[in-house]
């Protein structure tokens, strides 16, 4: 079918290194995207510091300024960018609706690059305290709690990574896992149980964090499943690392998607169950989650949402 340019030819839903990625390259195809920021503009790589593992910086960069080059190159080109979060959309077309806030942008393409965000634990006292002593970024926060106490909550890649991380600054970091098995890969355990001062405390779960009232962690209620008692821990810092969900909730029901929330995409690695819906970055990949990887992923959406407009 012939989709002819129109005054929006597709829409992008991100700004992180996919979104960013797939602007760029349709941009450079003169199809002017109109980016949707989210809102976190910029996404993940906002909130690290230092980015060593992508290519091309032989120093490392910074990841907000990684971002800023991005969206500056995209701009460079007509990507055009609108502030605001998608929250519903309507893929009966093309023309595809999407409705940022109160606005409703048609478009004959939309790329979904909304990134995943970092899983919460549930508790009430957790967003109390958020940015207030509990933290879902080891790399961002970790220097703020010099000779201090934490602990990281999970027992995967991330929780290994970011404990033996910590210990560059704290005195004392342990880590709360919920069962008696790590599901991290042997290297990084390895790393973590290596660590004189990585501790770790098994079968437990946090059960509440301390104290909301006085505006700052000061502890944690452990709750041990082996023993079935709660206890209490005193500690500065709490570090969330169990996780990540795609922010897809937006396209529940419109297309595809795992148990998990993730897209699939089965037909040439980008494109979803919907003609002209193409999905890229960590929204479809549960396992890599790497700039890298995402960068590669939305060339490929935008290569194939350039061929379907101009077939
Ligand atoms: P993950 O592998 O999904 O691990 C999450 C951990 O958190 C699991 O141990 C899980 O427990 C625990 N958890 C989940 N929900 C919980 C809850 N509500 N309460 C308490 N604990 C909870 O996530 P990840 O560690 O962020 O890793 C994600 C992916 O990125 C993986 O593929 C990983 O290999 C990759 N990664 C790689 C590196 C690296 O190679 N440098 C670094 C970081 C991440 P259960 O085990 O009981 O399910």
């Amino acid at each position: 079918m012939m989709r002819a340019k129109r005054a929006t030819d597709v829409i992008i839903a991100g700004t992180g290194p996919a979104g960013l990625t797939a602007a760029l390259y349709l941009a450079r195809a003169d199809r002017e995207p109109l980016v949707i920021e989210g809102d976190q503009p910029g996404g993940q790589l906002t909130t690290t510091t230092m980015v060593e593992n992508y290519p091309g910086f032989e120093k490392g960069i910074m990841g907000p300024e990684l971002m800023d080059v991005m969206r500056k190159q995209a701009e460079r080109f007509g990507a055009r960018f609108k502030s605001g979060t998608v929250n519903d959309v309507d893929l009966s077309g093309p023309p595809f609706k999407i409705t940022v806030g109160e606005d409703t942008v048609e478009c004959q393409a939309f790329i979904v690059a909304s990134g995943a965000s970092a899983r919460h634990l549930g508790l009430e006292s957790e967003e109390k305290l958020m940015g207030k002593g509990v933290s879902t970024c080891a790399t961002c926060d970790g220097a703020l709690y010099k000779g201090k106490r934490v602990i990281v909550v999970g027992g995967g890649d991330s929780a290994m990574e970011e404990a033996t991380f910590l210990t560059k600054f704290a005195d004392k970091v342990t880590i709360v896992h919920r069962r008696g098995e790590l599901r991290a890969s042997k290297a990084m355990q390895k790393k973590a149980r290596d660590n004189d001062e990585v501790n770790f405390i098994w079968d437990t779960v946090v059960e509440d964090i301390l104290d909301p009232e006085k505006d700052e962690v000061t502890g944690v209620k452990l709750h041990s499943k082996k023993k079935d008692e709660t206890t209490q821990m005193g500690i500065d810092g709490v570090f969330l690392a169990i996780g990540h969900e795609p922010n897809t909730a937006f396209l529940k029901g419109h297309v595809d998607m795992d148990d998990h929330g993730y897209i699939r995409c089965e037909r040439d690695c980008c494109r979803t169950s919907v003609d002209g819906v193409f999905a890229c970055g960590d929204v479809m990949d549960p396992k890599y989650r790497q700039v890298a990887t995402s960068v590669g992923t939305d060339c490929r959406a935008a290569m194939d949402c350039e061929a379907l407009l101009s077939a």
